[in-house]
């Protein structure tokens, strides 16, 4: 097939085309990526939308022409797959793989499923695709050979719906299923494995040099020379991390039992904290801390610090909460930087519990937290049960939410929000889908607010939503022996017999992060609206 060299006609469409379109919202070079030049590129998006497809992608003018392929393009030749003709995308989008968030155009999930170069067959691909009928060999690494693309003239169907198949050729196969090969070309991840860790999040309302955003932490975790070198402090010295000198104290003061007796420090749980620290302060930007304290060690009673201490140093973040009552905490500090959770573990602050609005609109949380607190005679398995039930409450709301341990007995639900809603507004809807899930199981469930009668059952307590009330952060440590981990969730992780809700410890999260990633970074920018029962 020869390259289409820009006929003068086409360069007119052009003209026309580039009048009628905002340069300010499309920055590629205008005009100067004109027709095909024998070397543009194609891309199929695997996409899980409101419902899965692939969208094939084909760079024509500067712009993405698109098609949805519900059943997908196949090597298939005896296969005619239905594609509907949807609009243009922007370049920018050819590498786009990420999560586009619930809500917004397209929310889901998307993978680069192929990509590679098509070569349209006619001279002028234009005068094809106006006829409906439009053929081109695409180079890709799963698809390859001749595609026809055609527009059915029955009177009947939409002008939108067309057909896609592949011609019996040299790289025709029969039987050739695209779900078979769903993992990406580009990083080689599912769909699935994106959702949960993903690098990029897509915001379409956006221009489209501004959509894309990353979503991997700038900061990074601690190399091996600067845990040598914490390692090799004695009882105390000073640590240079993340561009803090950090003093740090009584580092071989136990902190937690363990069942094999050797007690885990406060230079382990320094530890712990840098390492999960790019991880964590994602659930932590922005947001007041309350901390609680354990100098003593788990085994002592702790004490919660909401203040932000006068001897803190400089470069801590703090926060005035001007709304605060007379007698109240007046200076939160906002821990949300690696050294700040360093200087928070010296400090003996096991744990951490961020609010969950940020000071940018501190009256409008951005997660619904749901609790499910377990009572003397609920079992695990009751506990897992009901998460079960929260799920299938948000799958059948169109929302999407992800579990997570509490560390010690309980499960916790967390459902990320656009800041749009009032406290108020935020613990009624929690509370009507968390009676919605006890109808389910009343058997489990106490709604009594007294411990003692409850009958040793379960409460579903909606009322930590709530302004300056708060849920442990993901990845915080809690105060109990072996040092348990506060720990995000696949949904499917449920199903896992060996799951137990104090399971992680900071001894196996830094590895459980590394190999299987965060199950929360797909909710995080997710702009969710609060669906009605
Ligand atoms: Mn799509």
């Amino acid at each position: 097939m020869p390259p289409v060299s820009t006929s003068e006609r086409e360069a007119d469409r052009l003209a026309t085309y580039n009048a009628k379109r905002d340069f300010t919202r499309t920055p590629e070079p205008s005009g100067e990526r004109t027709g095909v030049s024998g070397q543009n590129r194609f891309v199929v998006q695997r996409h899980r939308a409101r419902r899965l497809h692939y969208d094939l992608r084909l760079e024509l003018d500067g712009v993405l022409l698109s098609w949805a392929v519900p059943k997908g393009p196949t090597l298939d030749p005896s296969a005619r797959h239905i594609a509907i003709h949807v609009e243009d995308h922007p370049l920018e989008y050819v590498d786009f793989e990420g999560i586009i968030p619930t809500g917004e155009y397209g929310g889901g999930d998307v993978v680069v499923w192929d990509r590679g170069t098509w070569h349209p067959v006619d001279e002028d691909p234009h005068t094809a695709l106006e006829a409906g009928n439009l053929h081109f060999d695409l180079r890709g690494e799963k698809l390859a050979g001749r595609f026809v693309l055609i527009r059915p003239r029955r009177r009947d169907a939409h002008q939108d719906q067309w057909l896609l198949l592949h011609k019996k050729d040299d790289h025709a196969q029969a039987d050739w299923v695209p779900e078979d090969h769903p993992w990406s070309v580009k990083s080689g991840r599912t769909n699935e494995e994106v959702a949960a860790n993903p690098a990029s999040v897509w915001h379409s309302d956006r221009p489209p040099a501004e959509a894309e955003s990353s979503t991997v932490s700038e900061s990074a975790s601690p190399t091996s020379v600067e845990l040598a070198e914490l390692d090799a402090l004695g009882s105390r010295g000073t640590w240079r991390f993340a561009g803090h000198d950090l003093t740090l104290t009584n580092l071989d003061k136990s902190l937690f039992p363990t069942r094999t007796g050797d007690d885990l420090t406060k230079r382990d749980l320094i530890r712990y904290y840098a390492i999960v620290a790019p991880t964590m302060v994602r659930y932590l930007v922005d947001r007041p801390v309350n901390t609680q304290r354990f100098p003593n060690g788990a085994q002592e009673p702790g004490f919660w610090q909401k203040q932000a201490p006068s001897h803190a140093p400089k470069w801590l973040r703090r926060w005035h909460y001007d709304a605060a009552e007379t007698e109240r905490t007046q200076w939160y500090l906002i821990p949300d930087t690696p050294a700040a959770l360093v200087w928070l573990a010296n400090y003996g602050a096991v744990e951490l519990h961020p609010w969950t609005s940020s000071v940018d609109d501190v009256d409008r949380p951005t997660w619904a937290l749901f609790d499910i607190d377990p009572g003397t005679e609920t079992s695990f398995d009751d506990v897992l049960a009901l998460a079960r039930l929260h799920k299938a409450a948000l799958d059948h709301l169109g929302m999407q939410g992800r579990p997570k341990t509490s560390g010690q007995r309980g499960i916790q639900v967390w459902v990320p929000l656009a800041p749009r809603y009032t406290y108020e507004e935020t613990r009624a809807w929690v509370e009507s889908v968390s009676r919605a899930i006890g109808n389910n199981m009343p058997e489990l469930i106490s709604w009594e607010w007294s411990k003692q009668r409850r009958g040793g059952r379960a409460r579903l307590d909606y009322t930590q939503n709530a302004i300056n009330k708060t849920l442990v952060a993901p990845y915080s440590v809690r105060p109990r022996p072996e040092a348990p981990v506060s720990v995000p969730l696949e949904w499917d992780e449920l199903d896992d017999p060996a799951l137990e809700p104090d399971g992680w410890t900071i001894r196996t999260v830094p590895e459980r992060l590394a190999t299987t990633g965060d199950p929360f970074a797909g909710l995080l920018g997710l702009q969710q609206t609060l669906s009605p029962l």
